[in-house]
């Protein structure tokens, strides 16, 4: 637990009697994964104001700030996250104009997508039932059937250490599960996206058919954070075929298994702890590593205090 609390919460208090905080709030039920330790501070701003503040609050107190999106991506450690843990749920705006839509970080892709569908845009359309918020899918450069973010975003408005800026799309500076964001100290508050207009009842049964593939996948069946591997093209194969052809489906740590349907899928069959997921990560990447010279490498992050 950090040390001076007292001015932590007084300043939290002030900065709008409304803001939403937590003390030592536990972050399992935040991640797909269903597992992981507390977050000394969550706070859940809703405006750009409040975002600043809370970032001048981090910067004063020297406080570590992570932001959390929909924790789909993520291994949070057993002993939680220090500092602050600054969630975007509740950063919602939406304009839309020139073909095309600003959304908040904080939307969930799903949530928007159809709302825009039934107003007759595509947007994020191809990333239907995919756990993510709008700033996560930005920071990860989400990819899926053939898509990825990266083709229709336009601009993002970010807080960085230059207060707030804008980020146009600069093409060179996005590849596979790679985004401008990655390795700054900086939030997405907001995206600006491309529309596509089509007709919403054809837009709608495209969704529910990718809906309906994820769950045939088994991506819903217990909680995880997706593909824990990145697909590395220079070894022929996805890495679940790579990982599956090894025998691996199956092996666990503790509650932690390799999926039965996926062999990229790591699940916590409800006793996991995050060290079993790692331990178990390891051990799948020392198999493939021995058996293939292939050196796996991470999709999903760790985050907190690890050791
Ligand atoms: C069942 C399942 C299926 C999945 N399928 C896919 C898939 O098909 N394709 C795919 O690409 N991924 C997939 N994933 C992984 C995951 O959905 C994506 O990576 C998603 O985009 C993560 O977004 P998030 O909001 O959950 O981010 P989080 O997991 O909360 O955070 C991920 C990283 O983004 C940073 N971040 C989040 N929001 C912001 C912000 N506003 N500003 C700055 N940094 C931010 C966090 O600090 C963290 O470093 C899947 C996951 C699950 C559980």
């Amino acid at each position: 637990m950090i040390r001076d609390s007292g001015t932590i919460e007084k300043y939290l208090r002030r900065i709008n009697t409304r803001l939403v905080w937590y003390r030592d709030e536990p972050l399992a039920p935040r991640t797909t994964f269903r597992l992981g330790g507390r977050a000394d501070y969550l706070v859940e701003p809703s405006n750009a104001e409040e975002v600043e503040a809370l970032v001048e609050l981090c910067y004063r107190e020297e406080l570590p700030l992570f932001v959390l999106g929909s924790g789909a991506n993520i291994l949070v450690s057993d002993k939680g996250i220090r500092g602050l843990t600054l969630a975007t749920r509740r950063l919602r705006n939406l304009e839309i104009s020139n073909g095309e839509a600003t959304l908040g970080a904080g939307w969930e892709v799903d949530e928007i997508a159809s709302l825009l569908q039934e107003k007759g845009y595509r947007c994020l359309d191809f990333a239907a039932g995919m756990p993510s918020s709008v700033g996560g899918a930005v920071w990860m450069n989400a990819r899926c059937y053939d898509q990825e973010v990266s083709e229709i975003f336009q601009e993002a408005k970010i807080l960085g250490p230059n207060g707030i800026t804008s980020h146009p799309r600069r093409a060179e500076e996005w590849a596979y599960k790679v985004s401008p964001f990655q390795g700054q100290r900086q939030i997405i508050l907001e995206a600006r996206f491309q529309l596509r207009e089509d007709d919403p009842q054809r837009i709608k049964t495209d969704m529910d058919r990718l809906r309906a593939d994820r769950e045939s996948k088994g991506h819903y069946r217990s909680p995880c954070a997706g593909s824990i591997f990145k697909n590395n093209r220079a070894f022929g194969q996805p890495s679940g075929v790579i990982i599956d052809r090894l025998g691996l489906k199956g092996l666990s740590v503790g509650g932690a298994r390799v999926s039965d349907w996926h062999a990229n899928i790591i699940v916590n069959t409800g006793t996991a702890t995050a060290r079993d997921v790692r331990d178990l990560i390891a051990l799948v990447k020392n198999k493939v590593l021995e058996n293939t010279g292939f050196l796996l490498e991470e999709e999903v992050l760790y985050v907190g205090d690890w050791d």
